[in-house]
């Protein structure tokens, strides 16, 4: 359907530590929309099939695109006719609650593509001879050297997966590496637009989990051995910490921001879990408290 550009412009690299990728089944969930990620078999087949589609996959001018705009540090590629003002504004959306609440700094030269076709038959053709193992995924997040791609396809939540996918690229643009959990966590805890969070079913339904005595557990995250490894339960659980830290204080906040300077300066913070608790004791205690307490907005 398209011709595909057949030249690199460059030389890329692939790392397979940051191939993310959106699913259509999420173990748990209640959403149609789930995230999945690759095991290492599954990226495995990533390095043999990547290795022929980077020769291939590099969108171009030359392609049939209805859209092809450049917006800030994003271009965009679209089959069909979208509104870039509207998905740049949900990338900026999501790039500054990334920036405000934990100063992350961008690099200035690394762009970002985000290819968008018209439908999920389209998407899995133009995928599947290149990516088989992603075919079946909503969307995707690759990463190959300074080259940052997202892949995903039109449908009723197209934005919550451009947004959701944006967030790990953002993160992994601004650091070296990011921990399972808030990596997944920040994208689920950012898919959702600011002004839908309030009326959350998964807030509802962590609220009463955590008025029955439950609590989500921060070392069980990150004891979790591999992204293959993460079910349903550890993303809802990686979305809690996340909007615990993200919210519950001033305090909280800063803590999670100093880690993650703490990462981005190179240095071996360790993990969060024994980071925080040297600086004090009460954070970890006090997430099951922040959603007992939380106001489900009913509007
Ligand atoms: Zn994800």
């Amino acid at each position: 359907m398209f011709a595909l550009n057949a030249h690199l412009t460059r030389q890329t690299r692939l790392w397979c530590g940051n191939v993310f990728c959106h699913g259509l089944e999420r173990p748990g969930a209640t959403r149609k929309m789930s995230t999945q990620r690759f095991s290492c078999a599954e990226l495995l087949g990533w390095i043999v099939s990547c290795c022929c589609w980077l020769l291939l996959a590099s969108p171009t001018v030359a392609q049939q695109w209805e859209v092809h705009e450049t917006l800030g540090h994003v271009e965009l590629f679209s089959e069909f006719r979208l509104l870039p003002n509207v998905v740049a504004a949900q990338l900026a959306s999501v790039e500054e609650e990334l920036s405000r609440n934990l100063n992350l700094v961008q690099p200035d030269n690394a762009g970002i593509q985000v290819i968008v076709f018209k439908s999920a038959a389209s998407y899995r053709a133009y995928l599947s001879s290149r990516i088989p193992e992603a075919r079946h995924r909503r969307a995707i997040f690759y990463r190959s050297g300074d080259q940052y791609q997202i892949y995903a396809y039109r449908h009723e939540q197209l934005l919550t997966d451009l947004r959701h996918e944006y967030t790990h690229a953002i993160l992994h643009r601004a650091l070296p590496f990011v921990p399972l959990w808030i990596d997944e966590g920040l994208a689920e805890y950012l898919e959702v637009q600011p002004e839908r969070r309030a009326r959350s079913s998964r807030l509802m339904a962590m609220k009463w989990k955590c008025r029955a005595g439950w609590k989500p557990s921060l070392r069980n995250l990150e004891s979790i051995p591999s992204a293959a490894r993460m079910t349903g339960d550890h993303y809802r659980d990686s979305w809690a910490w996340t909007h615990y830290l993200l919210n519950e204080s001033d305090q909280t906040r800063t803590l999670f921001r100093e880690y993650l300077a703490a990462v981005s300066a190179g240095a071996a913070p360790g993990a969060f879990s024994e980071w925080v608790a040297l600086r004090d004791s009460e954070v970890e205690k006090r997430v099951g408290s922040y959603f007992r307490r939380f106001r489900i907005s009913l509007r």
